[in-house]
């Protein structure tokens, strides 16, 4: 479920809004033809500072594709060659680009000022060789394969179709924003190519500099709002969720019972996948309870607009449903400390269980957050003295 949701806010939601705005465009013509002179400039700024801006947030990949957009777009735009030439470059350099799209969606994210980015200038540098000497590698392929004769536009088709076919596994196997801007890229860039005369290359380049911003902007969102292991909002996404809140709500703590035992009983790993799927059913607490991972094996909801009384029911039945969940995990075996007997790791699935304690408190006018938040913690600790697996008020 928590992929499907991932897969649509990741990969379906950014092609949907492209797909509109495509739409939009098109149908809107007569609003942005007056501004031409304006978005004709426009690519040549925002690229280069989308690219810088997805460099401060180490998303190299979409550095790059700025940054040889902007060059393709100052050389289409003939500031430095003549156009003649240029338009006889033109297969040779959609498939380029093509290419560099698919080593951008294969590739992950390392610094410029790297072994990586040379390594990456070195593959561009490749695929610029490749495909800039295109008619004559099919010139010694053709005198290879005599009497077969290989032509020149089937062999550009045949790449952009491997190159689509790459581009379109890529984006639903690694599922993340970035691929998907990538591959969203691509298409802008195959449509520049067959439908030249559709939408023109400063529009399309502008959506492609705005779907960086976005991909980066809530890329950086994510990373500092949410929870990494177990992919719930963060103590800071809380914080945040407290300035909105109105008077009356109430705050629980929970605490996984025993946790360090069992720990030291299954190991780490373990304990982070029994964290994860504590997370995923606390997640699922009825009554409006909005989540977040405190830190550690701790959990905060928040129930806006309800009294103690209003969220016992719902509190019950979550710690409940933790206590009669039999989670199946994988063990490892990796508490053998000995090397030999760690290297053979034998996979056995296993049924574990554990129990929450939770500490529920209302707040009280003109108290401020971290008050009630500390009357929970109290009732939490009650909760714990009088023998875990409870919820206490
Ligand atoms: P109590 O019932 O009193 O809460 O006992 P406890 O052992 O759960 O309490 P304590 O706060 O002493 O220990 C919390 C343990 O939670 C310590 C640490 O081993 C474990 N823990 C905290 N964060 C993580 C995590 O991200 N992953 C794993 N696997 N364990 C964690
Ligand atoms: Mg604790
Ligand atoms: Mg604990």
């Amino acid at each position: 479920m928590a992929n499907i949701v991932l897969r649509i806010r990741t990969v379906f939601l950014p092609m949907l809004f492209t797909c509109i705005g495509f739409f939009l465009v098109l149908n809107f013509q007569e609003y942005w033809q007056q501004w031409r002179p304006v978005t004709r400039e426009l690519p040549l700024w925002l690229l280069p500072i989308a690219g810088l801006v997805a460099l401060q947030f180490n998303r190299s990949r979409l550095a790059y594709l700025a940054f040889l957009l902007v060059i393709y777009y100052s050389v289409n735009r003939s500031l430095f060659i003549d156009s003649q030439y240029l338009l006889s470059l033109k297969e040779q350099i959609f498939l380029f680009g093509s290419l560099s799209m698919v080593l951008l969606l294969l590739m992950k994210d390392r610094g410029i000022a790297s072994i990586h980015g040379i390594l990456a200038l070195s593959m561009f540098a490749l695929c610029a060789v490749l495909t800039f000497n295109l008619d004559i590698l099919l010139n010694h392929a053709n005198k290879i394969l005599m009497p077969t004769k290989l032509a020149y536009s089937d062999i550009i088709i045949s790449i952009w179709l491997t190159t689509t076919l790459i581009i379109g596994f890529g984006t639903i196997i690694k599922n993340t924003l970035t691929t998907t801007t990538i591959s969203l890229s691509f298409v802008l860039w195959s449509l520049l190519y067959f439908k030249p005369h559709s939408i023109p290359a400063d529009i399309t380049l502008l959506g492609v500099a705005i779907l960086i911003f976005i991909s980066v902007l809530f890329d950086s969102y994510r990373l500092a709002y949410r929870d990494e292991l177990t992919g719930l909002p963060s103590r800071r996404a809380l914080y945040n969720l407290v300035l909105s809140l109105s008077n009356k709500y109430c705050v629980a703590m929970t605490d996984i019972d025993h946790f360090k035992k069992f720990n030291d009983t299954y190991g780490h790993d373990v304990g982070d996948q029994v964290l994860k799927l504590v997370a995923s059913k606390l997640s699922k607490v009825t009554g409006g309870g909005k989540v977040f991972r405190y830190g550690g094996e701790e959990f905060t909801i928040i129930f806006p607009r309800k009294s103690v009384e209003q969220t016992l029911e719902h509190l019950e039945a979550v710690r409940e449903e933790i206590q009669n969940y039999k989670m199946m995990i994988r063990d490892e075996n990796r508490k053998n400390t000995n090397k030999s007997a760690r290297n053979k790791k034998t996979n056995t699935n296993k049924s574990v269980s554990v129990t929450i304690s939770i500490g529920v408190a209302q707040h009280q006018r003109k108290q401020d957050f971290d008050k009630t938040l500390k009357a929970a913690d109290i009732a939490l600790y009650k909760a714990k003295k009088q023998g875990r697996n409870q919820v206490c008020s």
